[in-house]
């Protein structure tokens, strides 16, 4: 009998409790026992839920208080020195506070996990011998013993993917740290075997990406060592989000199962396993639904692959899975009311997929006789999404053939645009300015919701959002910033708000996400042909622009952003699908042209996530990537000055596809990850308008004009002052509104320092 199992639940609960709860804990509205008992109560839920649906296998220790890699640090003691910590338990208050940052010590740094829009917590390595501070998978797998008598499968973040992706350690003492860890995790396995605990589940995601020959060694020494220490705990070692790279020597590893990915990483594991077989003695994780994107499966295709795979190993060796933790879809379809039927009915969310996996299991184990309905049925669905008109526009698709045929350059290289720009402009030396969005207060939500409930008629919204722009132009005069913007106090999300305007989104009402932290998401579902209707941005830009005499920056979001933050149809190639939305938004960029706007912001914060790990496969997605960009923006006027944004990710090795949008000026997070990306303009002569963020947003903290003045100093060893601006790491919609004076005040104070000694 084959058994089915899942990586991962998300955590946030169909109504969000989740976040709720933690946003309440942190507002001090919820005393810490209560809100220990309410995060229980979630995380019984869910595993009671995974219960019901018929999984066989059901990961713990999957739930977290805010990032599962925060959880492996703060379990190992690996807590950075600027905190204070005096042992034992970590106290909640020094939890979040790595996370989030305290009145005196900044936050850790976050970053994307992978290539996906979760970002975990960046474990800081300063220094401090680890230990163990509680087993929190022992903790798990009892309570969930205990209250549901489910005999639950601990998951844990390898020590490799750890190592990799922890920062605060130079390379060369990478087996230092190993030798530390190592012990800890060895003591972590050998008390949940002592408990009689089965099955762990060891991630080591870092294993689909190209390892060096010391770190193949580690590989093999890490998992040795478990063989050798905790020989009757059986390890599932989980790979997922691609193929593996050394097939050949992972599946000769002492562990008892392999998880492979055979949705992301199809191709590449089928032919390994082809080429080297699969090895006899070990179960195989066979990661058949996507745990990543939000449509139904075809059963009939995936049980092809399965029997496929039932031929390589016994079918009582066979676990048909989750591709990956179920963390980056929504929870349920069930409450969705809104959604057109036929794409309703191809939607599968985390619940939905469990009874994927319990169907395919039923059918793997006992015959596809079993589930013909439900076969039959999962065609017709995904047939009647094809057939559909929003799938088939033919002047969308005879539109974006012909302008994605040409090459998108604008009229004049950088250097004679950029002396154009100055003369139109004059902007002073070190102009500022900031990211887009300002403070949304509670009113401004609840002003929303008001609009959106119909108590306020469109007039009444509008002029409500005038009056903040009118509020926000005068604060930015009064602080003294050089290029304004109006606010985006009419948008929730700055993908949202696009796809609301645009042909072929569509909405769920509670189809949320993680992103970081407390913060969720809810990705638009990009499921047909994208086309621009009408002009979504101009009337509240032109409205500002008429406000004062300096120069209002549009602001937009790109179209790689937009495709990576949302849901996408998986019948055209993402490369079409980005220049549907280039062409789009090309039309709204000339949009604001057109009414006088001289400046506009095309965001693309998520260029890297859509990255591909292989590294083969990257220089034709930053190709496509680049060229949406310019598609975007290359019809203006030389005056006209393109601006774009970017944050939170990896940027040192992409600084030429940067470069080659062609953009006039870049904001780009640099605070946060402690100036770090500055490192890499040493070795780069970038030469176009950049700003490198000279504050983090994500503490509530003003920053002193010396943390910022360091680090415009900083950056001006590698930059040229010519190009160089002044702004934050990011927007600034979550922070409050005086914090945001404040900080800009000393931002301002900052640059005058710096424009006296240059
Ligand atoms: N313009 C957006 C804002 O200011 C950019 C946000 C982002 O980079 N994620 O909110
Ligand atoms: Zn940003």
């Amino acid at each position: 009998m084959a058994k089915s199992s899942v990586l991962g639940y998300p955590r946030i609960g169909a109504d969000r409790e989740w976040k709720k709860a933690l946003e309440a804990f942190w507002a001090g509205k919820l005393e810490e026992s209560e809100f220990h008992n309410q995060l229980q109560k979630i995380r019984l839920d869910h595993l009671r839920k995974q219960q019901e649906k018929g999984i066989d296998i059901i990961p713990v220790n999957d739930f977290s208080y805010y990032d599962h890699i925060l959880d492996t640090a703060t379990m190992f003691g690996i807590i950075p020195k600027r905190f204070s910590y005096e042992g034992g338990v970590v106290p909640l208050s020094v939890y979040y506070g790595i996370a989030r940052g305290t009145k005196d010590a900044t936050a850790s740094e976050m970053t994307k996990w992978f290539n996906t829009n979760y970002h975990y917590i960046v474990p800081e390595l300063d220094g401090a011998a680890p230990t163990i501070t509680e087993n929190r998978p022992l903790i798990a797998y009892r309570e969930a013993k205990e209250k549901l008598g489910i005999e639950g499968r601990p998951v844990i973040v390898g020590p490799l993917t750890f190592l990799k992706l922890s920062k605060g350690y130079d390379v060369s003492e990478t087996d230092v740290w190993l030798k530390r860890l190592l012990p800890l995790y060895v003591q972590i396995l050998q008390e949940l075997a002592f408990e009689g605990v089965q099955w762990v589940q060891i991630d080591e995601p870092i294993l689909v990406t190209k390892l060096s020959e010391d770190d193949r060694k580690r590989l093999k020494i890490i998992y040795d060592t478990f063989a050798a220490k905790a020989p009757n705990l059986n390890i599932m070692l989980q790979t997922y989000f691609e193929s593996v790279e050394n097939y050949s020597d992972i599946v000769q590893l002492p562990v008892k199962g392999i998880g492979l990915d055979f949705v992301h990483g199809l191709s590449g594991n089928i032919s390994s396993i082809k080429t080297y077989g699969f090895p006899e003695d070990k179960v195989l994780g066979a990661g058949v639904i996507d745990g990543r994107g939000i449509w139904k499966a075809s059963l009939r295709e995936k049980l092809v692959l399965l029997k496929e795979l039932a031929g390589v190993v016994t079918t009582d060796k066979l676990i048909v899975q989750t591709s990956c933790s179920l963390l980056h879809v929504p929870v349920t379809v069930k409450n969705e009311a809104k959604l057109l039927p036929e794409l309703k009915n191809a939607l599968a969310f985390a619940d939905e997929k469990l009874d994927e996996i319990a169907l395919l299991t039923k059918a793997v184990s006992s015959g596809e006789s079993t589930i013909t309905d439900e076969l039959e049925k999962s065609e017709s669905v995904l047939q009647s999404l094809k057939q559909s008109d929003e799938r088939n526009r033919n002047d969308v698709q005879k539109a974006v053939a012909t302008i994605s045929a040409q090459h998108p350059v604008r009229s004049l290289p950088f250097a004679e645009r950029h002396t154009a720009q100055q003369k139109k402009w004059q902007l002073p030396l070190f102009p500022t300015t900031t990211i887009g969005s300002f403070p949304q207060s509670v009113e401004v939500r609840k002003a929303r919701q008001s609009w959106r409930k119909g108590e306020w008629n469109n007039e009444q919204y509008a002029d409500y959002i005038r009056k903040q722009i009118d509020l926000w132009i005068k604060l930015q005069e009064e602080i003294g910033l050089d290029v304004l913007v109006h606010g985006e106090f009419e948008r929730t999300d700055m993908v949202e708000f696009f796809g609301e305007k645009l042909a072929g989104f569509a909405f769920t009402q509670y189809g949320w996400v993680q992103s970081y932290g407390s913060r969720c998401v809810k990705p638009p579902i990009i499921f047909g042909d994208v086309a621009f209707e009408e002009a979504m941005t101009v009337e509240e830009t032109k409205y500002a622009q008429t406000k004062t005499a300096r120069p209002v920056k549009g602001m937009l979001t790109g179209p790689i952003t937009i495709m990576n933050w949302s849901f996408v149809r998986e019948d055209i190639t993402r490369e079409q699908i980005a220049y549907q939305l280039a062409y789009a938004l090309r039309q709204e960029v000339e949009a604001l042209e057109q009414a006088g706007i001289g400046m506009i912001q095309v965001d693309e914060p998520a260029v890297r996530e859509g990255l591909p790990l292989k590294e083969e496969d990257q220089a034709e997605y930053l190709a496509w990537a680049v060229k949406a960009f310019r598609m975007t923006t290359c019809t203006v006027h030389d005056t006209t000055q393109i601006h774009t944004h970017m944050c939170y990710c990896e940027f040192h090795d992409m600084i030429d596809s940067i470069e080659a949008m062609d953009a006039d000026v870049i904001s780009i997070e640099t605070s946060r990850s402690h100036g770090e990306l500055i490192h890499s303009f040493e070795l780069n002569t970038y030469k176009l308008g950049i700003g490198l963020g000279v504050y983090d947003i994500h503490s509530p903290r003003v920053p002193q004009v010396e943390e910022m003045t360091s680090m415009i100093e900083r950056a001006l060893r590698v930059l040229d002052p010519n190009l160089f601006w002044i702004n934050p790491d990011c927007g600034l919609k979550t922070r409050g509104v005086e914090e945001t004076v404040d900080s800009l005040r000393n931002m301002v104070k900052a640059t005058q320092i710096a424009r006296e000694k240059h």
